[in-house]
């Protein structure tokens, strides 16, 4: 069962370290310093060996869509240290109860009923204490996307205010799919954009830095733009079956 083991994790971690390479170039062409920019390594399309030979490679924030995989790989990863999930997709509200635990972020939050289910569940989790999230806006001309267009973002930050175990630390972000290079910078770009203007307005109630944008087809645009984490799986996983 294991045949080929060893092989896939030296692919994984060739894998890994082209991808750090890469993201430090793309940040030095943006004049920026590669520590602002953390990886995150979405295991989403392999098996929890693999999660565990990118951890070994040197991948320590790891980020999954779908609360049921997040939970079973955490399990599975358990007794490795220093391991910070990121919930990177659409959060069930009848999944929350489960998922606030294990992770170390959230990338996908909304809309205000998921954001007052989770300020309530936080409180019944003490020893958590506060919540990192990002909010998910949606820059593309798709409506059928997730995320919130960004006329409404400056409301929901509002009404984010007063739930202060919901610690908002910036915006997510995905571009259109197979756009072109131009289009998807100047989606990023609008992103980057928006965290300023709300940084500004909401300088006394929000402590916005970060950008999450950028995965496997466009992080070297996401970085050029500013993005802090890239959630990024396909580019690790090549050459590797599931
Ligand atoms: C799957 C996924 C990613 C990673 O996408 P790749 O193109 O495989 O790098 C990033 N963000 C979200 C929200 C995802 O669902």
């Amino acid at each position: 069962m294991n045949t080929g083991r060893p092989a896939v994790a030296a692919r994984i971690k060739d894998n890994w370290c082209e991808l750090v390479e890469s993201v430090k170039q793309s940040a030095s062409q943006a004049g920026r310093s590669a520590d602002e920019i953390r990886i995150v390594g979405v295991t989403k399309y392999v098996t929890a060996d693999h999660a565990i030979d990118l951890v070994h490679a040197g991948c320590r924030h790891l980020g999954e869509s779908r609360p049921q995989s997040l939970w079973e790989k955490s399990e599975a990863l358990r007794e490795i240290d220093g391991i910070q999930w990121h919930m990177i997709g659409h959060l069930q509200r009848n999944k929350l109860r489960k998922t606030l635990p294990l992770i170390h972020c959230l990338h996908s939050l909304d809309n205000l009923r998921l954001a007052q289910s989770l300020a309530d569940e936080l409180d019944t989790q003490p020893p958590r204490g506060s919540l990192p999230c990002l909010v998910e806006v949606n820059v593309t001309q798709d409506t059928t996307k997730t995320g919130l267009p960004p006329t409404e973002l400056p409301k929901f930050l509002e009404q984010l205010a007063p739930l202060k175990r919901i610690k908002v630390i910036g915006l997510m972000a995905m571009s259109t799919l197979h756009a072109t290079s131009e289009q998807i910078r100047h989606e990023f770009a609008q992103v980057s954009e928006l965290l300023v203007a709300m940084k500004l307005r909401f300088e006394s109630t929000h402590d916005l830095s970060q950008l999450s944008m950028g995965m496997s087809d466009d992080y070297r645009e996401a970085i050029a733009e500013g993005a802090t984490i890239v959630r990024i799986g396909s580019t690790i996983w090549k050459g590797v079956e599931p």
